[in-house]
């Protein structure tokens, strides 16, 4: 018997629901991964991730997984045994790099914050005198929370800085040249209004000449990848391994969206929906989990009231409203629910759905 899929508002930490067009470039003929055609889409989706990512960096691609791939990319790729990778951690994805780093041999310098606050970099820098990377999480989609980037490029030393930008590319500036970033990953499911499926990844020449010469992944070996697009090497493209061609197209025309209506655009309407939201959950009597200043608006943290069950409550939105919101993680599972208005969700009907949503489940 036919299973009817419900259709979900996806209003939980990732994935949203896609941006349209990028749904409809899933059904387009699909093209040979080698063919003239898809080597140019590669091209223009590279070239476009260049502008969200605010880099030059020639050697910029979406890698074949989702966003943890990323993150093992961008550490097998710059440290090694006994290499030292100072690691601020101030949620869940934080914790993940240092079991990254420490599994590509890395001595991990942890630098922990209370979840629910920023990244120190001052801490950070203190932290050790000669790291190889240093690393942090721009937008912490386990607690909300969002760090300044460019303080940490400020203090990096010549250690490489690694930025996780999973949560934040597409739905707030992102200037990894501006602000010493040397490698950064992201998703697609996030902000950039695309199913999950690919890493966009981004490595300026400086870490790739220092990169680690026979990582232990050969599928994410940035070296072995150069010949994988054509940017930077010039040479035409050979075969590495069989891009996934479908979730490229899909991605090249979500960046397509997001670039015809204006990243300035893009990113005021997240900042608009999730302002919105987050001063209609304080009227409703709420409190907000992450600290004042550093909240995101692509994706709120909020404290589940007292007598209040967390659990039962999202499933009332799922069943009565088709709406998806998320738990909190680690000790917070229970005490915070996460809702995200990330790419087309980032609009003030969807802010109108949950807030009224809500207020139903909890009363
Ligand atoms: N980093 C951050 C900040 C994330 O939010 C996520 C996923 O939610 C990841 C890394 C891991 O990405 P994925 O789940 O696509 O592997």
């Amino acid at each position: 018997m036919t299973q009817i899929v419900p259709i979900r508002h996806l209003f939980g930490p990732g994935p949203c629901n896609p941006y349209p067009e990028a749904t409809a470039a899933l059904a387009l003929p699909l093209l040979g991964h080698l063919d003239p055609a898809f080597i140019a889409r590669m091209d223009r989706t590279a070239a476009g991730l260049r502008t969200l990512w605010g880099t030059e960096n020639s050697r910029t691609l979406p890698l074949s997984a989702t966003g943890s791939a990323g993150m093992e990319a961008a550490f097998v790729n710059t440290v090694k045994a006994g290499d030292v990778a100072v690691i601020a951690v101030n949620g869940l994805f934080g914790e993940r790099m240092c079991e990254v780093a420490s599994r590509a041999g890395a001595e991990v310098v942890r630098v922990d914050h209370e979840y629910g606050t920023p990244v120190d970099a001052q801490r950070v820098a203190d932290a050790h005198p000669n790291p190889t990377v240093i690393a942090a999480v721009h937008a912490e989609t386990s607690t909300g929370v969002l760090s300044d980037m460019a303080a940490l490029g400020a203090i990096k030393g010549d250690a490489l800085l690694i930025m996780d930008a999973v949560t934040s590319i597409g739905g707030m500036p992102v200037l990894a040249d501006e602000w010493g970033v040397d490698v950064a990953y992201a998703g697609t499911q996030k902000c950039l209004g695309v199913a999950p499926g690919l890493a966009p990844f981004t490595i300026s020449d400086r870490a790739f000449e220092r990169r680690v010469q026979k990582p232990q992944s050969w599928y994410l070996d940035l070296g072995l990848l150069g010949g994988y697009t054509t940017g930077g090497s010039g040479g035409g493209r050979t075969y590495h391994h069989t891009a996934p061609v479908g979730m490229v197209a899909s991605l090249e025309a979500g960046i397509n969206r997001i670039l015809a209506e204006g990243l300035d655009n893009v990113t005021a309407r997240h900042q608009a929906a999730g302002q919105a939201l987050q001063d209609g959950l304080v009227e409703m009597g709420l409190t907000l989990f992450a600290e004042e200043g550093y909240r995101l608006p692509q994706l709120t943290t909020v404290n589940v009231p007292e007598g209040v069950d967390s659990a039962k409550v999202r499933a009332y939105l799922l069943e009565r409203f088709n709406i998806e919101i998320g738990g909190g993680v680690g000790k917070n599972a229970n005490t915070v629910w996460r809702i995200g208005l990330m790419g087309p969700n980032a609009n003030p009907n969807s802010v109108a759905l949950i807030l009224a949503g809500l207020k139903e489940a909890i009363a």
